[in-house]
């Protein structure tokens, strides 16, 4: 997997809807490239961010 397939999978693997085989060689290359790396535990505390924001809001609603 090169660095461009790579980041077109990270949000699709954020959501657990990346294809199992394709999610393997995602992590595969996450390890590494301490780039692509970065930009994925950026990516995952975005995403960790939103979940709880959309927690807060279902819990006051
Ligand atoms: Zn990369």
């Amino acid at each position: 997997m090169n660095c461009r397939r790579a980041r077109a999978s990270m949000e699709a693997h954020l959501m657990n809807d990346l294809h199992p085989k394709l999610a393997e060689q995602l992590e595969r290359h996450l390890q590494t490239c301490p780039s692509c790396r970065a930009d994925y535990e950026e990516l995952q505390r975005l995403v960790e961010a939103l979940r709880r924001v959309f927690a807060l809001k279902r819990q006051s609603a």
